[in-house]
């Protein structure tokens, strides 16, 4: 796939600035896939991996695109975008991760879910412009009159696939029903087969689909290896994998700065082990030094961030740690492919606690690696073992220019009725 920047996709300057503010530069697959789309006026289905980067697929060209109060005679309570996900952890993710672009768009974002004081939500909920909620306290919003969703012009439907399985159907199609026909959708999700395959057709109108499969960049000669452990066993495994292994230069990989630090002490106590940290505190001498004694292999253990790894490019690096489980397919990507450069061998070592199984479960079987995932004891991922056919990106026809909304944009008719969502006809 082509290279390209969020300003080629069509993102406005604010948006774009207020992205590499937070060290986002270049768009991930499914955004290029899908982001201009949307700005376009499309509705789109998409099918994508957990950690592909779905959250700013949709939040991106969603602000991008949605007027402001004022223009658009949004009153208060009336949002201009809805963005419905299955959980209150889902919806405030949502809701972080996109309130710095919102701001720069001078938008708001704001979440609204169950298990927490509905009277602040409340408040909150009638300044929003882009309403962020689980199905079931949104309806409990409606009941007290606190929003209405009749200027609905976007809907987002986030992992449309665990919300049916939560059992949210008949009140989605509920909060659909209150939402303007001519309302632009967007479905995300990571199977549209099955039930998601009704919802989307019914919701959506002549929807671009886009399946995003991470291509199998990593096959050849990396073995992936996962390995479940406790938070308080971790460290044992991490010095047994280092020390009872053969093995060349090694990249461990944490989550952030403090744990690289932290990492990289703990491990010099261990006496085999030469060890240093790399991460986006440390000076450019730091950085320099640090990697010039790995290659010179007067240190055999580098700790690094995902961002200070970026750059890495050594060779005879046979092993690489996941000490903290990668937050996305790309970084698990980037992450594995420092080793088995040039056609060394390589082996890449997961490290998986409890509550991340879910996750590394999706990553790992975007990537096809399902048998490995088997072999670690994990669930492997829901799909046949011989996914390695692996279909590339893409899937939806070409982009076409015009603005896909002019169509039904004629009738705006507002269906306030209740029952199931509408079906594509209804929608001219
Ligand atoms: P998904 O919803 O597909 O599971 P998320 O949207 O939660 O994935 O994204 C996973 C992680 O990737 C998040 O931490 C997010 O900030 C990061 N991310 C998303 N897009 C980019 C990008 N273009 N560049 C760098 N990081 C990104
Ligand atoms: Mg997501």
């Amino acid at each position: 796939m082509q290279q390209s920047t969020f300003a080629d996709l069509g993102v406005s300057k604010p948006v774009v600035r207020a992205l590499a503010e937070r060290g986002i530069e270049r768009p991930f697959a499914v955004q290029q896939l899908v982001v201009g789309d949307v700005l376009a006026g499309h509705d789109v289905l998409v099918e994508s991996p957990t950690g592909s980067g779905k959250t700013l697929a949709f939040g991106i060209p969603l602000i991008d695109a949605l007027k402001p109060a004022r223009e658009a005679r949004r009153r208060p309570g009336e949002p201009g975008a809805l963005v419905l996900a299955p959980t209150r952890e889902l919806a405030s993710q949502i809701v972080e991760e996109l309130d710095a672009i919102a701001r720069a768009r001078s938008l708001s974002v704001t979440a609204v879910y169950g298990g927490a004081g509905i009277n602040p939500q409340i408040r909150a909920a009638r300044r929003a412009d882009v309403l962020v909620a689980t199905p079931g306290r949104l309806v409990d919003l409606l009941d007290r009159r606190a929003v209405s969703l009749g200027e609905v012009d976007m809907l987002v439907l986030d992992e449309a696939d665990r919300m049916l399985d939560m059992g949210f159907r008949p009140v989605v199609d509920k909060l659909v029903a209150l939402t303007p026909e001519d309302r632009q959708t967007l479905l995300f999700s990571a199977t549209l087969a099955g039930e998601v395959d009704r919802i989307a057709k019914a919701y959506t109108y002549e929807a671009r689909r886009h399946a995003h499969k991470p291509k199998q960049e990593l096959r050849g000669k990396v073995e992936h290896r996962f390995v479940k452990v406790t938070r308080e066993r971790r460290m044992e495994q991490l010095v047994r994998e280092l020390t009872e292994s053969e093995r060349g230069r090694t990249l461990v990989f944490v989550r952030t700065k403090r744990g690289a630090d932290r990492l990289a002490k703990q491990l010099g106590r261990v006496e085999t082990l030469t060890v240093a940290a790399m991460h986006g505190d440390k000076s450019q001498r730091q950085r320099e030094r640090a990697l010039a004694q790995f290659e010179a292999g007067r240190v055999d253990t580098l700790v690094a961030t995902d961002v200070a790894a970026r750059g890495i490019d050594v060779r005879d690096v046979t092993h690489v740690i996941n000490f903290d489980a990668p937050g996305a397919a790309e970084d698990y990507v980037h992450r594995v492919g420092r080793t088995a450069r040039a056609g060394a061998d390589g082996i890449g070592i997961t490290f998986v606690l409890e509550d991340q199984v879910r996750d590394v479960v999706a990553i790992g079987a975007g990537l096809g690696l399902h048998r490995e995932l088997e072999a670690g004891g994990l669930p492997a991922g829901g799909r046949a073992a011989s996914n390695a056919a692996g279909r590339g990106a893409g899937g939806g026809p070409a982009n076409g220019g015009g603005n896909a909304r002019r169509g039904r944009r004629g009738g705006r008719s507002r269906s306030r009725s209740g029952g199931a969502g509408r079906q594509p006809s209804q929608s001219r």
